[in-house]
């Protein structure tokens, strides 16, 4: 099947060929047909399938008759983050470079003015994140009565992410007559339900599921003994890994997003973070230098990372398992794209194995182990640490060097015959160091807080806090004073 095959129009085949594809992926050859004759459309394909140009090339070639009118967008494209709008308006700007089309951004964390200005020029093209998009709505500066084309992508992350109620309001403010193309990943009966609420006898379009990995990618799991330890275990990952150009490192919590980010940078690594609670310059701005190789490591979030598109990402590392083994596919998809290889590194506890069995059954594969198994371990980080607290509030300075030799002790067994921190070549530490997050100078490093940088905050109430009275020094007087 080629391109020509499929219908599309002379100005979208010449952006497709300027774009060097040959060959549709099975998600276009299947739904560009049926989408281009109005059909509804219910895709069940992840990301890096091709299912965004899936959309984009037939919305294209059907925008190129009609014209829009202000306030009253002709198409709408609902995404779950602002990352994902972002990249569809890229799309649209590569596949419709022969178009003269509107295409406007509704995406929270920027400006209204922007935004309004270009609703009120009339956009051929919305794409909007759900709260965005009915803020606009409700404040009376948007009206969806024109929308001849719907779009829902990623509908099972909308789900996880709570948007559902959003997209029923959406579906019943849009004209009933309008041509539906809706994507989802996995189909759970609430999408299911969705589906059949609001499509219209949809072509199901359905290729490889979730549950297949790229064969580009080496996979393995990476014994770690607990929390503490993990980020001893992820730095030596990340010095010892082969080819390594760039990795994206995800954590299944935003809060330790933003912990083990600034862990990284306090060690000298050059890193971003990408998760929801930041604002969306910063986002932005951290995807900006990752992509351009600003900064080699990215910390993530499954939602900020979900069908991010970066090319060329040589590691993905997985700080946590996820819970939900299909986030493990896509996870490890952000590497190993477009035919190159790629390693996905997952750094497993014992508490994390229910999760590894289970994401083991869905890719239908055993992930090989790398490194010291459980038992071969050394201590944990544990052990040490309320002598290691006690010495932080005692006096901060001796903390450091307390606190440090045990965790370099560790780092030799886990380092996989990769080279233990002290060994490291000069080249190697400077690959990771950008001159934003040079070492601290000792005068900093005084200043500087430590707590919870590199060990997690302390559990109050478990034996790991001592009230700081306590741990004062005792002056006892020689018994004769006493005496007198
Ligand atoms: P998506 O699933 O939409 O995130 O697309 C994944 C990647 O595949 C993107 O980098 C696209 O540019 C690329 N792509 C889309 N269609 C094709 C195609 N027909 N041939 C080769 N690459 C494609």
């Amino acid at each position: 099947m080629t391109f020509e095959e499929l219908g599309l129009s002379q100005k979208v085949l010449a952006a497709v060929q300027a774009s060097g594809y040959t060959t549709p992926t099975p998600i276009q050859a299947q739904a560009i047909p049926p989408a281009l004759q109005g059909r509804d459309i219910l895709g069940i394909a992840q990301t890096g399938t091709g299912k965004t140009a899936a959309f984009t090339l037939p919305m294209l070639s059907r925008l190129e008759s009609g014209r829009a009118r202000a306030r009253v967008p002709r198409t709408l494209i609902l995404e779950p983050t602002r990352e994902l709008a972002a990249q569809v308006e890229e799309s649209f700007a590569k596949y419709g470079k022969n178009h003269r089309l509107n295409v406007a951004l509704l995406i929270g964390g920027v400006s209204f003015g922007d935004q309004e200005a270009k609703i009120m020029r009339g956009a051929d093209v919305l794409i909007a994140t759900p709260g965005r998009l009915l803020d606009f709505f409700d404040r009376g500066k948007l009206l969806l009565t024109g929308i001849e084309i719907l779009v829902i992508d990623e509908a099972d992350r909308m789900l996880d992410m709570g948007f559902i109620p959003d997209i029923e309001r959406v579906c019943k403010l849009v004209p009933f007559t309008r041509q539906t193309l809706f994507f989802s990943a996995t189909m759970p009966p609430e999408i299911t339900r969705l589906t059949e609420a609001f499509l219209h006898n949809p072509i199901r379009c359905e290729v490889s599921r979730a549950a297949t990995t790229a064969t580009t990618i080496r996979q393995a799991l990476v014994a770690s003994r607990g929390h503490a330890d993990k980020r001893d275990t992820l730095r030596n990952l990340i010095r010892g890994a082969e080819s390594f150009k760039n990795a994206i490192i995800f954590c299944n919590r935003k809060r330790d997003v933003a912990i083990l980010h600034r862990s990284l940078v306090k060690h000298g690594f050059s890193a971003g973070a990408l998760h929801g609670d930041m604002d969306q310059l910063a986002r932005m701005a951290s995807l900006d230098a990752f992509k351009n190789g600003e900064v080699s490591l990215l910390v993530c979030s499954d939602v900020a990372a979900r069908g991010l598109d970066i090319p060329d990402v040589s590691h993905v590392f997985n700080f946590d398992v996820p819970t939900h083994s299909e986030d493990y596919v896509h996870r490890i998809g952000r590497t190993g794209r477009a035919g190159r290889s790629g390693v996905a590194m997952t750094i497993v506890t014992e508490d994390d194995m229910k999760y590894v069995d289970q994401i083991q059954s869905l890719i239908g594969k055993a992930i090989d182990w790398e490194g010291p198994g459980f038992d071969a371990l050394p201590p944990p980080m544990e052990t040490t640490r309320p002598q290691e607290r006690r010495g932080d509030r005692a006096g901060r300075g001796m903390r450091r060097e307390r606190g440090r030799r045990p965790a370099t002790e560790r780092e030799a067994p886990v380092s996989l015959g990769r080279p233990p921190r002290g060994g490291r070549s000069k080249p190697e530490e400077e690959r990771f160091r950008s001159p934003a997050c040079a070492a601290p100078t000792a005068e900093r490093r005084e200043r500087r807080p430590r707590r919870h940088e590199d060990d997690g905050p302390p559990v109050v109430g478990l034996g790991d806090h001592v009230p700081s009275f306590l741990l004062r020094p005792v002056a006892l007087r020689p018994a004769k004073v006493a005496e007198e």
